[in-house]
C-alpha cells in the first residue's frame, strides 16, 4: 500500500486495478452521456450534393439577366439549367446541372449572384472521414452528427455498475426528522448524480451504520463493478471502511495530497475495485472528480484549467495542494475570482455558490491580484 499520494500518482495506481466494461450497441436516441467504444466513420458526404443554403433562385453568374423556368425543393431530383434560365430553389434542394450560384430572395431575380450560397459536396464531412472518436462522451451535437453520417446504432461501453454506499449512524435519508445529533445524508445522492454524468449506472444502498459487521455484510452483498463508499476512512475508531479494507480487503493507496479530501482509499474487495471516499460531503465530491472520474473515464473533462486573478485571499495547505472554491467571471477581458462562502469541507454549499477550484501548490497562499491556476468547471 501507498501512503499520502498526488493525485497523479493516485489515479496512476488505481488504474493498474482498470474498469471493467465491455462493448454494447445502441440506437443513437438513447447513447446521451454515453462514451463511445470505437471511432465512428461518415457512412456518406455531408452535405451529400451541392444544394442551396438559401430560398432564392439557382443562376448562373455570368447571366446578365435571367427569366425563371421552374423551381425545385429539398428532396427533389437536381434540374437543369440553360443561358439566361434561372429556377427557383429554397433551402436543402440540390442545385441544377448548370447553375454554380444563388440569388437571394430578397434581392429579386436580377440581383447579385452569390457562389458561396451553394453548400458544396462534402465540405462538412467527407464519406470515410473519422469525426466521432472512441473514449468521447455523447452529447447531443455528437448525437446529431451521428445521425448526419448515416449511424443509427453506434458502439458504447457498457454502464459501469457502481454501489454507492454510504456510512456513518449519524445519517438519516432526507425527508424523515432528525432526531437530536443526527444529519441528512447527502453524499450518495451527489456521488449518483456525478456517476450518472460520466456515462455509469449507480445503484444507492440504503446508509450502513458504523460497525465492522454491517459493512462486511454489504460489501459481500455488492454485484457490481466498482464500490464507492463515503465516511470511515481516517484515522478514528469508528472509520470502519478503512479498518475493514486493511484487515479483509486489500489497499493500494490511502490518502492523497489534497484538500479538501485528504484520507480518501482504493482497492479491492473480492476483486472488485472500491473508492474509499470521505464523508465530509466537499471532500467525497471533489475526490470523485479528481481521482474517480479520471480513473472511469479518462477522455472526460469535467474542468478547465485556465489562470485567473485573485480579488480575495486563500490560504493554501502544509504538503497538500489546496482547491478552494472560487466562483470565477470575465470582468473587462479579465478572468478574475472571488470566494463567497465559508469554505470549510463539510459546506456543500460552496459548491454550488462557486463555479471553480483554485490550484493552490503545497504550502503556497494566494494573495489578492495574484494569478494562479484554477479549475473552472463546465457547467
Ligand atoms: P467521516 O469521514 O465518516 O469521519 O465523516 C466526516 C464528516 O462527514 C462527518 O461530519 C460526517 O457526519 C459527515 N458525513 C459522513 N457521511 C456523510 C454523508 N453521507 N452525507 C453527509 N455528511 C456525511
Ligand atoms: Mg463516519
Amino acid at each position: 500500500m501507498e501512503k499520502f499520494v498526488s493525485i497523479e500518482r493516485a489515479i496512476e495506481i488505481a488504474r493498474q486495478t482498470p474498469p471493467q466494461s465491455s462493448i454494447e450497441t445502441i440506437p443513437i436516441q438513447e447513447s446521451l452521456g454515453r462514451i463511445l467504444a470505437e471511432d465512428i466513420s461518415s457512412k456518406v458526404d455531408d452535405p451529400a450534393f451541392d444544394n442551396s443554403a438559401m430560398d432564392g433562385w439557382a443562376v448562373r453568374s455570368q447571366d446578365k439577366t435571367r427569366i425563371e423556368i421552374g423551381q425545385t425543393s429539398a428532396g427533389e431530383a437536381p434540374t437543369k439549367i440553360g443561358p439566361g434560365e434561372a429556377i427557383r430553389i429554397m433551402t436543402g434542394a440540390p442545385i441544377p446541372d448548370g447553375a454554380d450560384a444563388i440569388v437571394m430572395i430578397e434581392d429579386g431575380l436580377q440581383g447579385e449572384a452569390r457562389p458561396h450560397f451553394i453548400r458544396r459536396q462534402g465540405e462538412n464531412l467527407r464519406a470515410g472521414k473519422v469525426a466521432l472518436s472512441k473514449g468521447q462522451q455523447m452529447t447531443p451535437a455528437a448525437i446529431s452528427l451521428a445521425a448526419t453520417m448515416g449511424h443509427h446504432t453506434i458502439p458504447v461501453r457498457t454502464k459501469l455498475r457502481v454501489a454507492v454506499i454510504s456510512t456513518g449512524d449519524e445519517l438519516v435519508q432526507p425527508g424523515l426528522e432528525l432526531s437530536a445529533g443526527q444529519i441528512y445524508e447527502s453524499n450518495s445522492y451527489g456521488l449518483c448524480a456525478l456517476l450518472e454524468k460520466i456515462g455509469c449506472e449507480p445503484i444507492l444502498y440504503d446508509v450502513v451504520q458504523d460497525s465492522l459487521d454491517g459493512l462486511r455484510k454489504t460489501l459481500d452483498s455488492c454485484d457490481c463493478d466498482l464500490i464507492i463508499t463515503s465516511g470511515g476512512v481516517s484515522m478514528g475508531d469508528r472509520d470502519f471502511v478503512r479498518k475493514l479494507m486493511e484487515e479483509e480487503g486489500q489497499i493500494h493507496f490511502w490518502k492523497v495530497a489534497m484538500r479538501p479530501g485528504g484520507p480518501p482509499l482504493f482497492g479491492t474487495w473480492n476483486g472488485t475495485p472500491l473508492f474509499g471516499l470521505p464523508g465530509n460531503p466537499v471532500s467525497s465530491h471533489l475526490v470523485f472528480q479528481l481521482v474517480v472520474a479520471p480513473w472511469i473515464a479518462p477522455e472526460i473533462q469535467l474542468f478547465k484549467t485556465i489562470q485567473v486573478k485573485m480579488l480575495d485571499a486563500v490560504n493554501g495547505a502544509p504538503n497538500k495542494v489546496c482547491f478552494r472554491r472560487i466562483k470565477i467571471s470575465n470582468e473587462n477581458g479579465i478572468m478574475v475570482a472571488r470566494t463567497h462562502t465559508h469554505q470549510g469541507s463539510g459546506n456543500i454549499h460552496s459548491m454550488v455558490a462557486h463555479n471553480g477550484l483554485t490550484i493552490l501548490p503545497p504550502n503556497t497562499n494566494a494573495s489578492i491580484g495574484d494569478r494562479i491556476e484554477a479549475l473552472w468547471f463546465n457547467d
